[in-house]
């Protein structure tokens, strides 16, 4: 039995599960947030139901992982530091260099800060949070678990943009995917729902939250995913625009004036999606009851973001030659039981069938299309914390070897 730490830095934030493995129980969660501002919060659930809350000014990731790791002691979850077995990061980009999870050296760092502008709001955050955890725990294996890893099986003609090829040869321009840890982690389950070996099925994994994306996924191995160079591309998002035409974004500049490339990325990122077309939120939540108030644009947006997923399955069912099952999962795939009976319905065309009771189920896996239904579609819940745990307990075991 041992205690792993996971991981998510970001650049004034550090969340964290603490999992007893290999039983994969969770016996800590939380987040410090607001490191480096004035007030940041700390809060840890543990136990039956306790939960620590402090607010107090935390100067950087440093001093957030010694308290941290401090706390952990004072509120009885572990005794002293050499309980922790593992610690695992998750990191937004790995470019080429990272095809799966890897145990961190001198090497890897310098990997990472080689590649950080392809993620430059998320890399030098992850960064910072597996320095300090290797100043305040040397002895422990830390080990980096990266969003694009599970995309590098990717064959060429579906990673490289119809651009000029030296953009790929000399600045590394290509789709790189991301949410890699998640479409890993359902596939995972599917095959047990399914009863089959990941070897053996095509998949279409939904990973439908705030960030959106959606991967072919065939004899295990990604084929193909919505998102591209970053997770700025696919399917309409929260606040993120997904595919647009580059002659429209240099339309809009040059029609509202916006001079900069990085403000114009901005409302692409920031504006646009759920948001942009309702006007009303980036929340699903919101902009469906609007919606049922008669909002039109909100109704739109909704529209809009099934059409795409809708796209994405449609044109990875053809590349792919078939489907065994689709996956829904995240905040609203996992949530949205409209959303999963919408999209169901429009591939009716298919011999797809839905299970109208086994959708309207909450808090489980389950399968939610009929026994006669040409193609499996699963509601699973996602947990790409338990990945990285499980992923630092693997490295760490072939090290032993
Ligand atoms: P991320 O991890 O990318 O921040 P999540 O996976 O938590 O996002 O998903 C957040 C989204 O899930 C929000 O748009 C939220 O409205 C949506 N969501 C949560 N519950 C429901 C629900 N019951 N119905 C529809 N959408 C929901």
């Amino acid at each position: 039995m041992e205690k792993v730490l996971a991981i998510n830095s970001g650049s004034s934030s550090l969340k964290f599960k603490l999992f007893v493995m290999p039983a994969e129980e969770v016996i800590a969660a939380g987040k410090i947030e607001r490191i480096g501002i004035k007030d940041s919060r700390v809060e840890i659930k543990y136990g039956l139901g306790q939960k620590y809350e402090k607010v107090e000014d935390i100067k950087d990731h440093k001093v957030a992982v010694d308290l941290l790791m401090k706390l952990l002691i004072k509120l009885e979850i572990i005794r002293d530091y050499m309980e922790i077995n593992g610690v695992g990061h998750r990191v937004v980009a790995g470019g080429e260099y990272f095809k799966h999870s890897e145990i961190v050296d001198d090497e890897v760092i310098r990997k990472i800060e080689e590649i950080q502008d392809l993620a430059p709001l998320h890399n030098p955050a992850n960064l910072i949070g597996i320095k300090a955890f290797k100043e305040i725990l040397p002895y422990v294996c830390s080990v980096v678990v990266f969003d694009t890893a599970f995309h590098q099986t990717m064959p060429e003609e579906n990673y490289i943009y119809s651009v000029p090829y030296e953009w790929y040869e000399k600045l590394g321009i290509r789709r790189y995917g991301a949410h890699g840890t998640s479409h890993r982690y359902v596939a995972n389950e599917a095959q047990k729902l399914l009863n089959q070996p990941l070897k053996d099925l095509k998949l279409i994994s939904c990973h439908l939250g705030a960030g959106a994306s959606i991967c072919a996924i065939k004899n295990g191995k990604s084929f193909n995913t919505s998102m591209g160079f970053t997770p700025l591309a696919g399917l309409t998002m929260a606040t993120r625009s997904g595919d647009v035409d580059a002659s429209a974004i240099a339309y809009a500049m040059d029609h509202l004036g916006i001079s900069s490339i990085d403000e114009m990325l901005e409302i692409l990122n920031k504006q646009s999606g759920l948001l942009g077309i309702s006007g009303v939120s980036s929340d699903m939540r919101d902009v469906s009851q609007a919606a049922r108030a008669g909002n039109h644009r909100a109704a739109l947006a909704g529209q809009i973001f099934e059409r795409t997923v809708v796209d994405y399955i449609g044109q990875y069912i053809a590349e792919m030659g078939g489907v065994d099952g689709i996956i829904f999962t995240a905040g609203i795939g996992e949530n949205s039981v409209s959303l999963r009976a919408h999209i169901v319905e429009k591939l009716a065309y298919l011999g797809i069938e839905l299970d109208a009771g086994e959708n309207s189920k909450r808090g489980i896996n389950n399968i939610i299309s009929t026994p006669n239904s040409n193609v499996t579609v699963m509601r699973i819940m996602t947990d790409e914390e338990v990945m990285i745990a499980r992923d630092v307990v693997a490295l760490e075991a072939s090290q032993a070897d």
